[in-house]
């Protein structure tokens, strides 16, 4: 990633609202004319976080997971998990992810966001699997496997949820 370019204007007319947004490669920082420079650091520094975060979010939105796990459907499993939604939970805290067969809906912890791209998509073609498969038996992995980051992707969580808490989570 090369260097963030940022510019900051400062404006006569704010008085205490700050804002930032991107422009084209450029990020515009909005900052009223009085602060001090350390004040406009932090507050820079601060702009850029938020607006990182915000994209965050919009990258991974609800509607981008089903998207997604349509598409590893039709790659790895030929369309045949089918589902319904994916959406983010906040109430699931031991598993990474989990899914209702019945209603081929799967849900995935907001843990992940921030993760790997391909560890969040290991996750829903793990849960995809699940939809074709209910137990963790050799057909069931045998279609994970064909996931090609699966083991890197395990390895990943394991190695995460051992330093969280000390244990592996399952999903
Ligand atoms: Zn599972």
């Amino acid at each position: 990633m090369p260097p963030e370019t940022v510019e900051v204007r400062r404006s006569a007319r704010r008085r205490r609202t700050v804002s930032a947004y991107r422009d084209g490669d450029k990020t515009i920082v909005l900052l009223p004319a009085g602060l001090s420079t350390t004040d406009e650091e932090q507050w820079v520094h601060r702009m850029l976080d938020r607006l990182a975060a915000k994209e965050q979010r919009r990258r991974f939105s609800d509607d981008d997971l089903l998207d997604r796990a349509r598409e590893l459907s039709t790659r790895y499993l030929d369309g045949r998990a089918v589902p319904r939604s994916v959406r983010w939970v906040d109430n699931q805290q031991h598993r990474w992810g989990s899914c209702t067969p019945d209603h081929a809906t799967i849900r995935l912890s907001a843990r992940l966001r921030g993760m790997p791209a391909w560890v969040v998509d290991y996750v829903i073609m793990h849960e995809l699997v699940h939809l074709l498969v209910p137990s963790h038996g050799p057909r069931f992995w045998a279609l994970v496997e064909r996931f090609p980051k699966a083991e890197r992707a395990r390895g990943f969580l394991e190695g995460f949820s051992m330093a969280a808490n000390g244990s592996p989570e399952e999903c």
